[in-house]
């Protein structure tokens, strides 16, 4: 095969973009269908721990009290089972990935204050709602007994 037998593709792609990019000095352009990376609307999150139970790594810690949600995303293998999973869909895959590092380390998402305290609030209100429950039922088990006692 003689050389010439190039030269056509050769002055074809002189004048042809490059097929590769300037990364980093450029952005990346990630194909459509790439996995890329979990994230989490936080504040969307109702701490049920689904994701924590699921993922085959490990990877998640959820506190509910607290209102965090952490990754560890040198664990994570963007698998997206936790993405299906999540009951309330706060949790989605967005393009891009972990950037490397020395050192592992994990990221912890925290809820708003104004959502803690509403959530607080609502607690706080469950809780006197079920004293009073216990209460009444308790009164009322009472008030059975005497009568009881009474017709005896
Ligand atoms: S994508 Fe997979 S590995 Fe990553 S946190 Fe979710 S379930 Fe775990
Ligand atoms: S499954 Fe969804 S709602 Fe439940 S703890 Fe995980 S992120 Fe929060």
């Amino acid at each position: 095969m003689g050389v010439m037998s190039f030269a056509p593709e050769a002055l074809k792609n002189l004048f042809k973009k490059p097929v590769t990019t300037n990364y980093p000095a450029e952005p990346a352009v990630y194909p459509e269908r790439s996995r890329g990376h979990i994230e989490i609307s936080i504040n969307d999150c109702i701490g049920c721990g689904m994701c924590v139970r699921c993922c085959p790594c490990g990877t998640l810690s959820v506190d509910k009290i607290k209102g965090t949600w952490t990754i560890d995303r040198f664990d994570c293998i963007a698998c997206g089972y936790c993405v299906e999973k999540c009951p309330k869909k706060c949790l989605f895959m967005k393009q891009g990935y972990q950037e490397p590092g020395a050192e592992k380390g994990t990221v912890t998402y925290t809820k708003s204050p104004e959502v803690l305290a509403e959530e607080a609030k609502k607690r706080e209100e469950m809780a006197a709602k079920a004293a009073a429950a216990k209460k009444a039922a308790e009164a009322k088990k009472a008030a059975e007994a005497k009568k009881a006692a009474e017709s005896k």
